[in-house]
């Protein structure tokens, strides 16, 4: 994909570099010139120039540059949010989950507890490792699908 290097023999001179400042018309009208003359001469520079144009053309029309810029700082600063927010979602439902681990290890090890509140308080962290393994699921899938509309832009 790369075009903008010279290939092949290195004394061949393509003016890959210049194309841009061709198109834009920043180069002296010496350098214009040989630009074109090689344009004339060598198929491969003249394709590249055209390509070139082409991407210059469509990023003109979505008023490329500064804009382009902001939309891709915009999704970084969403994708950083998400991911935060993943990351306190995570955290705050693993540290009630090792909370509650240890407050039914402490009930279900007490001898002085009936079997029924033994269960019941494992049921009420089972209850909640589910809820933590939904969530979870649910993120990974959100983050999934987010990932799949970014490629759409
Ligand atoms: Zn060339």
């Amino acid at each position: 994909m790369d075009k903008t290097r010279s290939t092949g023999n290195p004394a061949e001179a393509h003016v890959n570099e210049r194309l841009s400042g061709y198109l834009d018309g920043e180069l002296t009208q010496q350098n214009r010139q040989q630009v074109s003359l090689h344009l004339e001469t060598c198929r491969l520079c003249a394709e590249n120039l055209e390509s070139l144009r082409e991407l210059r053309g469509r990023m003109g029309q979505a008023g490329l540059g500064n804009t382009d810029k902001e939309v891709w700082r915009e999704m970084m600063d969403d994708t950083t949010v998400r991911f935060t927010r993943g990351i306190g979602w995570i955290l705050f439902l693993g540290g009630l989950l090792i909370i509650a681990g240890i407050g039914v290890f402490m009930f279900i090890s007490s001898t002085s507890m009936g079997v029924g509140e033994k269960l019941l308080a494992s049921a009420v962290y089972i209850g909640l490792g589910a809820l933590f393994v939904s969530v979870l699921r649910q993120r990974l899938i959100e983050r999934k699908t987010d990932r799949y509309k970014d490629v759409e832009i």
